[in-house]
């Protein structure tokens, strides 16, 4: 039997209620299909930060880099800066870990609405760079509060690093339907974006199986809401990426179903594993998070770790239970709650309870 170690950081809020929900996913797919999970629970948060001054221990990282996994509940709290988490935490497993790529699969379930009316048939992936482009921290301003007040803000792509995600995107291209678009800006954009096109033609040009075909930021985000159902893979830098994804998530019915995935695809360290959605304090402590977005993120675990099988038939199961029942928690005009709706998944997958 296979066995996997995982670091589970359940985090805040309801990342502490949707991390059971994935976990027991995790377990019950394990079981059927000969895999087995052991975890290891840690408490990095923004309660830790405000109790003890840090969101992780100062050797966090190597805590957990011989785990073969991490998944991420949530994390967030009322009066901590978004800045905390990201750069006591997030930012520095993303780049510690090498997880140069942020996956985000985008789907419109049947029985589920997608606030794009006719939007059907919707299926694809946005892979987003990761570590480098506009988040860069190279920059800094001048002449505070003066007339002549300026910012400046550096965005740094290398050969490298566009290279190896933009290979990882026509990859999966290559095992999905065949198309690639890449997202870009290079009429306004004059030295990155036209780095980044360069970069996308030389490697298509070596994967001809796959049809490639650049689109610029501002059509593309206008097309995503118009004819969804068009794209297979979607690659973008950083902040294009980041954008893009947040937006097909909404397409897609809401931040409480959409997945992600940090990966490092080598395999040289830890990807780490986290939905999409935040600590939503507003709804936290009632049982009523949407658990959908943690547990299809524990598919994309699964497929990371080898058990593509396992992987198909959790969403197989998140699909059946949507397309079969009514039942849906209260962000999606509901009444089920996080158990609830678990508990059906878990039914559907095989009563591995
Ligand atoms: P954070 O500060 O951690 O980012 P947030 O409140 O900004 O937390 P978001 O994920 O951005 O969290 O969520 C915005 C709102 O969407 C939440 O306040 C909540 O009402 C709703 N929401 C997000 N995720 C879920 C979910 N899984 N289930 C139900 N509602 C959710
Ligand atoms: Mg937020």
């Amino acid at each position: 039997m296979t066995s996997h170690r995982i670091a589970l950081v359940p985090g805040d809020g309801i990342g502490r209620e949707v991390t059971p929900a994935a976990r027991a996913v995790l377990d019950a797919a394990g079981t059927r299909h000969g895999v087995r999970f052991r975890y290891d629970e840690f408490d990095w948060s923004c309660e830790r930060y405000l109790a003890e001054g840090a969101m992780m221990p100062a050797d966090g990282l190597d805590r957990v880099r011989h785990h073969d996994a991490l998944f991420l509940g949530a994390v967030g709290a009322p009066g901590v800066p978004d800045h905390v988490s990201l750069w006591g935490l997030l930012i520095p497993l993303r780049r510690g870990f090498r997880q140069y790529v942020n996956l985000r699969p985008i789907r419109v379930f049947d029985g589920l609405e997608s606030p794009v009316r006719g939007a059907r048939d919707v299926d694809f992936v946005v892979v987003r760079e990761n570590v480098e482009g506009e988040y860069s921290e190279i920059g800094g301003r001048l002449n505070r509060g003066l007339p002549g007040e300026l910012a400046v803000q550096e965005a740094v792509f290398t050969r490298p690093g566009v290279t190896r995600v933009v290979d990882f995107a026509l990859d999966l291209a290559a095992r999905r339907r065949g198309k690639l678009t890449s997202a870009t800006k290079s009429n306004g954009i004059v030295h990155t974006m036209p780095f980044w096109d360069e970069i996308v033609a030389e490697r298509a040009a070596a994967k001809p199986e796959v049809d490639v075909e650049s689109e610029h930021i501002d059509a593309l985000a206008a097309k995503f809401v118009l004819d969804p159902g068009r794209y297979d893979v979607v690659v973008a830098s950083n902040l294009f990426g980041d954008i893009l994804s947040d937006l097909a998530a909404a397409v897609a019915g809401g931040i409480g179903l959409a997945p992600a995935a940090n990966l490092n695809p080598e395999r040289e360290f830890p990807s780490m594993f986290e939905p999409v959605h935040g600590s939503a304090p507003d709804i936290a402590g009632r049982g009523i998070a949407n658990p959908i977005g943690a547990i299809w993120t524990a598919a994309l675990l699964l497929d990371h770790l080898g058990h593509a099988e396992a992987a198909a038939g959790v969403e197989g199961a998140l699909a059946a239970v949507l397309a079969k029942t009514r039942l849906r928690t209260p962000d999606l005009g509901g009444t089920a709650t996080t158990v609830g709706f678990t508990r059906a998944v878990l039914d559907e997958l095989g009563g591995a309870r």
